[in-house]
């Protein structure tokens, strides 16, 4: 039995590797492994790409986030608006400036923020809104903007998992004052290691991050701020700069994956399939069903989960519990319930195996096995058939 992975990136490897070790022998060769010509060179290639005329390359997403917030001199009393349907890098860095996040609810067809929901939250501390463009899916960042120029807020966009992503013919990362991007080898452009970036329009910011980067200096050692150690490696760059150049493609590839398990899935009554997006382009960082009879623990959804792995088909719970009720945020004061259509999420999301190469029999394969699972444990919906 051949296993199928939540995602494999061996043979995307294959087909750049030539490149990539040349690429990579060159910076060996160099000497110069930190920062150089060809970071500076990526950082262009990457603003270009988002539409942006700065991007300055960090170590991470969860730094790119840091340095966004810091940069606009967040921190200590402030608080930040954000979903509680995410990856925890995002509330992490609200925290780690010493600002409080404050969680809004998703809307639950596209597990993105509730923008209808966030006026509400505005209070006198608050400082920035930061959506988060989660699974590859753009937010509709009409409203976000309209509401954060009202009120005076900035808006630091979550792009970690959405790099290539449209909203109205706009890359995400450039709608925003700032865009903030992760290089981690599972997202859509992805690293051989960690890395991020930040991208923005305004000079000033992008300065203000070169400077936080690098330990809080822009003049070598004279420093004006205690900043952080959150450089993109030389090796890292250049790789990037290789997989640049297919991006879209790959973003396509997954395209027509999503769009075949859409088809493959049209009969089966028990999932709620993603919703298409009407305002742009989703790059597809994962294909997320809804299993709607799954109980409120979750257990239906983790029974099906357990089954299809037992057949050989590896799914994955992206996020199993929500942000405002992690042990870590317990001093927030958020109860269950608070905030009902995340959690509801957190108990009945299943992602598919999705990466570009994933062939159209390996999706049947994946289809069937979960087809069998949901039979199994007995969520087979009456109209089935
Ligand atoms: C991956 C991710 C991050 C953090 O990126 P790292 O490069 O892993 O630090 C932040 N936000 C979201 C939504 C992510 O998926």
């Amino acid at each position: 039995m051949s296993v199928i992975p939540p995602v494999d990136l061996t043979e995307q490897f294959q087909t750049i590797q030539a490149d990539v070790n040349a690429a990579v022998a060159e910076v060996l060769a160099s000497g110069q492994y930190i920062n150089g010509p060809i970071v500076e060179t990526f950082e262009r290639a990457f603003g270009e790409y988002v539409g942006t005329e700065h991007c300055v390359g960090c170590n991470s997403g969860t730094d790119a986030l840091y340095l966004a917030l810091r940069a606009f001199n967040i921190g200590p009393g402030d608080e930040v608006i954000t979903s509680p349907f995410t990856f925890i890098a995002t509330a992490e860095a609200i925290s780690a400036v010493g600002a409080t996040p404050v969680f809004v609810d998703i809307d639950l067809d596209t597990f993105n923020l509730d923008v209808a929901k966030v006026e509400a939250a505005v209070g006198d501390r608050t400082r920035a809104i930061m959506p988060v463009h989660l699974f590859g899916r753009p937010v509709d960042m009409g409203p976000v903007m309209d509401l954060a120029a009202r009120h005076d807020l900035v808006v630091i966009e979550d792009c970690a998992q959405a790099t290539g992503a449209e909203w109205m013919g706009q890359q995400v990362g450039r709608i925003g004052q700032v865009g903030c991007f992760s290089f981690f080898p599972t997202k859509n452009l992805g690293g051989c290691g960690d890395g991020g970036a930040i991208t923005t329009n305004d000079a000033e910011l992008a300065a203000t991050a070169r400077m936080l980067r690098e330990h809080g200096s822009r003049v070598r050692y004279h420093h004006e701020a205690i900043g952080i150690n959150s450089r993109l490696d030389s090796v890292q760059a250049a790789i990037l700069a290789i997989k640049l150049r297919h991006l879209d493609s790959w973003n396509q590839r997954r395209t027509a994956v999503a769009e075949r398990y859409d088809s493959l899935l049209t009969s089966v009554a028990e999932v709620v399939r993603p919703q298409a997006v009407t305002f742009g382009r989703s790059v597809w960082n994962q294909y997320t069903l809804r299993l709607t009879q799954a109980t409120l623990e979750g257990q239906e959804r983790n029974q099906v989960q357990q089954a299809m792995r037992e057949a050989g088909v590896i799914s994955m719970v992206y996020y199993p519990i929500p942000l405002h009720l992690q042990p870590v945020y317990q001093h927030l004061g958020y109860r269950p319930g608070d905030l009902p259509q995340a959690e509801s999420a957190a108990h009945q999301v299943l992602s598919l195996p999705m990466f570009p190469e994933l062939g159209e029999e390996q999706q049947m394969q994946v289809v069937q096995t979960l087809k069998t699972a949901l039979a199994q444990v007995g969520l087979r919906a009456a109209q089935y058939c």
